[in-house]
């Protein structure tokens, strides 16, 4: 099912922060945009939902899931672990193969227009991807994946607006020390590199559902608090 159009569709939104966390998900707007049926995108929007990528309101419909604070700490918690894990794996098997795609991809990162903020959320979402590639275990690079993912939604629903994900120096620092086979060096520098990007989060508080129109005026005291009504 992940390499079903539509499910790459709106990953690839999420991924690059067009589609936000509380984003209504229509199942006719969908069915209009890739050209299908609304049993396709039922399909699709469920399997999104076993992903953790979208989350299903009874009566209310689907919408991008928006990580909790535990969530989003859980999410980096599990990258640490992970990513030391498929770095270490590479300066294992470092060959000069593999040493050249490292280099290309930060030739690439650097080399391109960082104005294109779109480009850069990809390419740098990439380089953590490339690495789970290279280290060659198919099942910790679709842990890797859906990490990405989920350390997007995380980003989006708690970054200060106009953060990049990720610093654009770290990435070359940790190549540098992969490339010379330096494990304590480079795993401490992916430690580092993950550590500012959940500082540079505010997990100090969670925003209310832009969604729930009743919490809204609630909010501004005119409607009254909800009464379990069945
Ligand atoms: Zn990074």
């Amino acid at each position: 099912m992940d390499d079903d159009p539509v499910v790459q569709g709106i990953l690839k939104a999420i991924s690059q922060k067009r589609l936000k966390p509380g984003t209504k998900l229509g199942e006719d707007a969908l069915a209009q945009v890739f050209e299908t049926t609304r049993i396709h995108i039922r399909q699709v929007l469920a399997h999104l939902v076993s992903r953790h990528i979208v989350t299903h309101f009874p009566n209310r419909g689907a919408f991008i899931y928006r990580p909790t604070v535990q969530e989003a700490r859980d999410i980096f918690a599990a990258r640490r672990v992970l990513e030391t894990t498929t770095v270490a794996t590479v300066i294992d098997k470092l060959d000069a193969d593999m040493r050249r795609k490292l280099k290309q991809h930060i030739s690439r990162e650097t080399g391109h227009d960082r104005n294109d903020r779109w480009a850069s959320l990809a390419l740098t979402a990439d380089f953590h991807i490339l690495i789970a590639e290279l280290a060659g275990n198919s099942v910790l690079l679709d842990f890797a994946k859906e990490l990405m993912l989920r350390t997007s939604l995380a980003i989006a629903t708690f970054e200060v607006p106009g953060s990049p994900d990720c610093s654009p120096d770290a990435h070359p620092v940790i190549t540098d020390m992969i490339l010379a086979g330096d494990k304590a060096g480079a795993l401490a520098a992916m430690n580092r590199h993950l550590d500012e990007i959940e500082h540079r989060l505010h997990l100090g508080a969670t925003a209310p559902d832009p969604d729930d129109i009743v919490a809204i005026f609630q909010d501004i005291g005119i409607a009254p608090a909800r009464r379990g009504v069945a």
